[in-house]
C-alpha cells in the first residue's frame, strides 16, 4: 500500500533510493528503511517516523555503500509502526531481503509453520514470512526459489527482493499491487510508482500479476510462473510529477474512488474464513455480547454517516436499541451509557479529538469499546478495548471516500457476526449476506465503469445553488454522505432531509428547478418516496432519482435517473454512495473548485 524504490547500476545506490523515497512522501507513512548488498553482506537501516531520520541515520545515504538496493516506505498494515516492523525486512542468517507493498492474507498459517521449523521472527509483520519464505525454500537457484514462495502467498503483494549471494540482480514480482521497472543507462530501477524514478527516466516496464522480473545493470527479464520469458512493451510515461502522483488521474479524490473495489474487498477478505465471519480482534464472549441492552455509535464527519447506516442495520438485523451521536455532543451531556452498553466509535485517523475523548468518557463509564480505525497504531485504535482495522490504504484527499466505502464493509461483517451469536439469522441468511458482501467489490466496479452518466448530468446541473438529498431509512443515511460530499468539495449548499420529513417546514424552500437528489433503494419504502418526489415536483422540482436497476420504472416519476446494482438491502449504501461521490466530484471538477484540498477543511481533525 505504501512506496517501494530500487536501484541497480554503477551509483552508490542509497541516495537515489532516499530521493525516490521522498518522492513518495505525499502518500503517507509511518516508516522507512534501506537495504544494500555490500560488498555480499545485506545491510539494512530503517527508522519509525519520517524520512527524515533514516536521512540522519545513514547520513543521507552517504554511510551506506553498495550499487545494489531497495528502499521502501511503510503504511502499516500487520504490527505497530516501528523500527523492527519497517521494511525492508530480513531472512533469519540475513541471505534475504524483502520489501512489499500490501498485505499476506495467510500470513499466519505461514509464521506457524516455520516457527515450528523452529525460525525467529524479529517483527510483527505478515511481510517477514515472506524474507524467511525464501530462505527456507533456497535450494540454490533463485528462480525456482521465488516459483516456490509466491506458490505459498495469498494476499496481495509488490515486491522487492534482494538475495545476499546474488549481488548483481534485483527480484521484482506483482500481484494486485502496482510495480514498474524503469530503464536507464548501464542501470535499472524498479518503483511502486511512477514519481520516485521520474527524475531518472521515463522508459518503463509495467508489470502485471505473477510476472517475475530478473533486473540486472544492463537487462530486465520477465518471466511467468512456469519460467517461460515474457515480451513486455515498452511504456514512455509522459505524466509530469503532479499527475503522476495522482496515477494519472486529476486528482486524489478520484483515484481514491476508483480504488474502493479493492479497498473493500482487502477490508472484508481477512475476515472471511471458510464461509465464516471471523472477527478475532473482539475479546467478548458470546455471554457478554448477549447481555449488552444497547450499541452506541461516536463519530464525526462521514464516520459520523456511517454511524448512522450502522443504526439502521444494526437495529434490523441484531434487535438492539442502537444510538449514532456525534462524538462532540456526546462528551459533555452526561450520557447514560454503562456496562450494559457496547460502543462502537469510527475514525478514519484514528486521531480525531473529538471521537477520542467521547470513546474515554464511555470507557470511564464502563462500556466496552470497539473502534474501526484506518491507521495502525492511531491513539483510537491504541486506547480502545478491540480495534477493526480498514484496510483502505492511505487516503490523501480531504473529503473521505474509501475510508467510508471500509467503515461501511466493517459494519457489515460485524452486524453478520453479531447477529449470528445472537441467532437472530438463518443460516440462509447467513449465506446470503455472506455471498452479498463478496460481491460488492465487483459491482462498485460497475458502477465505476458507467461514471460517463454521472459526469453528463453533474455537467447539467453543476449551476445549481441548493440541493436537497431525501430519502427514507438507510437512504437517509446515505443522504447524509451525499448531501456532505457534495457541500465539502464543490462549496453548493446541500441539506439531507428524511423524505417524510420534508413537508414538516423545508419544502417552503422547494421552488422552480430547485434540484432534489431522491434515494430510492430501500426497497420497502419505494412506494413512500416517490410520493415525496411527486411532492417536490409538484412544486417546480428538479428530480434526480437514484435506485436499483429492478425499478426502471422510477424513470418516469423523475426528470433524470441513475440506477445501481441490486444487493441485500443493509449493502445499499455501499453502492448507492458511488454515484452520489462521483456527482459532487464532476460539480466540483466542473466549478473549478480545489477538490482534493477544500477550503477551511483538514484530513484529520485532531482539535476540538
Ligand atoms: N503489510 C505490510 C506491513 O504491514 C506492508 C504494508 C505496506 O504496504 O506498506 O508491514
Amino acid at each position: 500500500m505504501c512506496g517501494i524504490v530500487g536501484y541497480i547500476g554503477e551509483e552508490q545506490a542509497a541516495p537515489f533510493l532516499l530521493k525516490g523515497l521522498e518522492k513518495l512522501e505525499y502518500r503517507g507513512y509511518d516508516s522507512a528503511g534501506l537495504c544494500l548488498n555490500d560488498g555480499g553482506k545485506l545491510v539494512v537501516k530503517k527508522s519509525k517516523g519520517k524520512l527524515q531520520e533514516l536521512k540522519i541515520l545513514t547520513n543521507n545515504g552517504d554511510t551506506l555503500h553498495g550499487t545494489v538496493g531497495i528502499g521502501h516506505t511503510r503504511w502499516a498494515t500487520h504490527g505497530e509502526p516501528s523500527d523492527v516492523n519497517a521494511h525492508p525486512h530480513l531472512s533469519e542468517s540475513g541471505r534475504f531481503a524483502v520489501v512489499h507493498n500490501g498485505i499476506i492474507e495467510n500470513y499466519l498459517p505461514l509464521r506457524e509453520m516455520l516457527t515450528e521449523k523452529g525460525i525467529v521472527f524479529r517483527s510483527n509483520t505478515d511481510t517477514e514470512v515472506i524474507a524467511q519464505l525464501f530462505e527456507y525454500y533456497d535450494q540454490g537457484n533463485l528462480m525456482d526459489t521465488v516459483i516456490r514462495v509466491l506458490s505459498k502467498l495469498d494476499g496481495s503483494y509488490a515486491l522487492g527482493v534482494l538475495c545476499r549471494d546474488h549481488p548483481d540482480e534485483i527480484i521484482a514480482v506483482r500481484k494486485e499491487s502496482p510495480l514498474i521497472i524503469g530503464l536507464g543507462e548501464h542501470e535499472n530501477y524498479i518503483a511502486s510508482d511512477i514519481p520516485a524514478i521520474l527524475n531518472k527516466t521515463r522508459n518503463i516496464y509495467r508489470l502485471e500479476n505473477d510476472e517475475i522480473a530478473v533486473i540486472k545493470r544492463d537487462s530486465v527479464q520477465v518471466f511467468n510462473l512456469d519460467k517461460e520469458p515474457i515480451h513486455k512493451e515498452l511504456e514512455v510515461v509522459d505524466w509530469d510529477i503532479a499527475a503522476a502522483e495522482k496515477g494519472g488521474y486529476e486528482h486524489f479524490m478520484f483515484k481514491e474512488i476508483m480504488e474502493q473495489p479493492k479497498a473493500f474487498h482487502d477490508t472484508i477478505t481477512p475476515h472471511l474464513k471458510d464461509g465464516r465471519v471471523v472477527l478475532d480482534e473482539i475479546h467478548l464472549t458470546a455471554d457478554q455480547i448477549r447481555s449488552f441492552r444497547k450499541i452506541n455509535i461516536l463519530a464525526c464527519g462521514s464516520a459520523y454517516h456511517v454511524g448512522v447506516v450502522a443504526k439502521y442495520v444494526f437495529e434490523k438485523i441484531l434487535r438492539i436499541p442502537v444510538e449514532a451521536d456525534l462524538a462532540s455532543e456526546f462528551r459533555y451531556r452526561d450520557p447514560i451509557i454503562d456496562d450494559k452498553t457496547l460502543t462502537v466509535v469510527i475514525s478514519q485517523s484514528g486521531e480525531t479529538a473529538d471521537t477520542k475523548e467521547a470513546m474515554k468518557e464511555a470507557k470511564r463509564r464502563g462500556s466496552h469499546v470497539i473502534s474501526i480505525v484506518n491507521v495502525l497504531g492511531s491513539a483510537i485504535a491504541k486506547e480502545s478495548n478491540d480495534v477493526i482495522y480498514t484496510l483502505a490504504g492511505p487516503e490523501i484527499a480531504v473529503a473521505t471516500t474509501k475510508a467510508y466505502s471500509t467503515q461501511l464493509a466493517v459494519i457489515y461483517l460485524m452486524a453478520i457476526y453479531f447477529g449470528d451469536v445472537l441467532g437472530k439469522i438463518t443460516d440462509t441468511e447467513y449465506q446470503y449476506y455472506l455471498q452479498e458482501l463478496q460481491a460488492i467489490p465487483e459491482k462498485i466496479q460497475q458502477i465505476l465503469e458507467h461514471k460517463e452518466t454521472v459526469q453528463y448530468l453533474a455537467s447539467k446541473l453543476f449551476h445549481c445553488n441548493d440541493v436537497f438529498f431525501i430519502g427514507r431509512n438507510i437512504d437517509y443515511a446515505l443522504s447524509l454522505e451525499g448531501s456532505l460530499k457534495l457541500k465539502e468539495i464543490s462549496y453548493i449548499h446541500s441539506e439531507a432531509y428524511a423524505a417524510g420529513e420534508l413537508k414538516h417546514g423545508t419544502i417552503s424552500l422547494i421552488e422552480d428547478g430547485t434540484l432534489v437528489i431522491a434515494l430510492a433503494t430501500h426497497e420497502e419504502l419505494i412506494g413512500k418516496i416517490v410520493s415525496n418526489m411527486k411532492e417536490v415536483q409538484a412544486r417546480g422540482a428538479y428530480v434526480l432519482c437514484l435506485t436499483t436497476e429492478k425499478h426502471q420504472e422510477l424513470k418516469s416519476t423523475s426528470q433524470s435517473t441513475l440506477f445501481i446494482p441490486s444487493t441485500c438491502d443493509m449493502m445499499l449504501p455501499s453502492l448507492a454512495v458511488v454515484p452520489l461521490q462521483l456527482f459532487a466530484y464532476y460539480v466540483a471538477a466542473l466549478k473549478g473548485c480545489d477538490i482534493d484540498k477544500p477550503r477551511n477543511l483538514a484530513k484529520s481533525v485532531t482539535v476540538e
